[in-house]
């Protein structure tokens, strides 16, 4: 089956074409200049992005992955993907071991089915002191036998591990998780520079949501963003909500790492798409407010109520980044982080036609994934 999308405004790689492009099974076959061939699905002149990519994601619509009930994942799937997100990890938080390999277990069936990319471990073994909305009765020592454990579970499917480099045995479990095909993410960690650069030797090429739980940037003592936004083989994960952080810090975050280095991603909880309320996150209670959340205990901001078209709207309008700017860290280099970006992640002759249609003022006006309409453009 053919389909032409006409007088759209593709962002490319390259650029923003004014024309058209033609999928053909679920990938694009012709990206052109000018007037489609033949009749098309006009857009009217709208923007076409690639679908966004999100690498950390704990739920929404009042679902949460950690609890592992399906129904809710494929819930909290379509919401986000209703809001563009074509491809997402499900990140558990810290739990008992029992409690992840249940919801890992669970969630695995959901990859086999292609409704999550993958399952992300952040947690069980992160820092005390920068712990955030974590229960702080279940963190744990890095432990080589229970992570095999849990990639077991996993199917194949586990794809990240936040992990804080400084703890005992940190650099071995980064090592197995590498040699697994984990992605060793850095996060939730006290550790000073020296200590991760030793985490970033040992094989962690992310950071779990950068200036989020670690120490902030001090000139005596730079810690690990100054290590982790510098190191060339490191990607930035922000979460662009304009709560987590200022939008200068995104800039600046921006300007070190490029696009080439720089995640997206929405730390989304049960909440986003539903409301103020309390929620639980793991064994957590959250209450948000105005789109808020906070740890009830303590007031820890635990996760977001962000969606990848808000973070992306917020990459232009907030931090000042082109479209093209901004569909390169939603999408291109998370799917890069996946080892996706041969398949999706960008808008390119022989990719996955994974695209989300956007209005004049950004917001999202339709959503295919593999050329198949989730939401139709009117
Ligand atoms: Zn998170």
């Amino acid at each position: 089956m053919s389909i032409t999308l006409s007088e759209a405004r593709v962002v490319a790689p390259d650029g923003i074409h004014e024309g058209w492009l033609t999928i053909e099974d679920g990938r694009i076959t012709h990206i052109g200049r000018g007037a489609a061939p033949g009749n098309g699905h006009s857009l009217s002149g709208m923007h076409v992005v690639p679908g966004f990519v999100d690498i950390h994601n704990h739920g929404g619509a009042g679902a949460s992955f950690p609890s592992g009930d399906p129904e809710g994942a494929r819930r909290a799937a379509a919401f986000h993907a209703g809001h563009g997100t074509t491809t997402m990890l499900a990140s558990l938080v810290t739990a008992s071991p029992g409690d992840l390999v249940s919801a890992t277990s669970a969630l695995a069936d959901l990859c086999a089915d292609g409704v999550l990319a993958g399952i992300h471990f952040e947690g069980p073994y992160i820092s005390a002191e920068r712990c955030g909305a974590h229960d702080p009765a279940q963190l744990r020592a890095p432990d080589r036998e229970e992570l095999s454990g849990l990639l077991k579970a996993g199917r194949g499917h586990v794809r990240m591990l936040t992990i804080a480099p400084e703890l005992p045995d940190a650099l071995d479990v980064i090592r197995d998780a590498a040699a697994e095909g984990v992605i060793a993410a850095l996060g939730h960690s006290d550790a000073t520079f020296d200590q991760t650069i030793a985490g970033i030797e040992a094989g962690g090429t992310v950071a779990t949501h950068l200036f989020n739980a670690m120490p902030p940037l001090h000139h005596r003592d730079p810690g690990p963003i100054a290590a982790l936004l510098q190191d060339e083989r490191v990607t930035v994960e922000l979460i662009n909500d304009g709560v987590h952080m200022h939008p200068a810090m995104a800039r600046l975050a921006y300007e070190v790492a490029g696009a080439g280095r720089t995640a997206l991603i929405t730390d989304a909880m049960a909440a986003t798409g539903v409301g103020d309320g309390t929620y639980v996150l793991g064994t957590m209670r959250v209450r948000v407010e105005d789109g808020v959340a906070r740890l009830v205990e303590g007031g820890s901001i635990a996760g977001s109520t962000l969606t990848m078209d808000v973070a992306f709207r917020r990459a232009v309008r907030s931090v000042g980044l082109s479209l093209v700017e901004a569909a390169e860290i939603c999408s291109l280099t998370p799917a890069r982080v996946l080892g996706l970006a041969a398949r999706l992640g960008s808008i390119s002759v022989g990719k996955d036609a994974d695209l989300v249609v956007l209005s004049d003022d950004l917001e999202v006006t339709g959503v295919m994934k593999r050329g198949e309409w989730l939401t139709e453009p009117r």
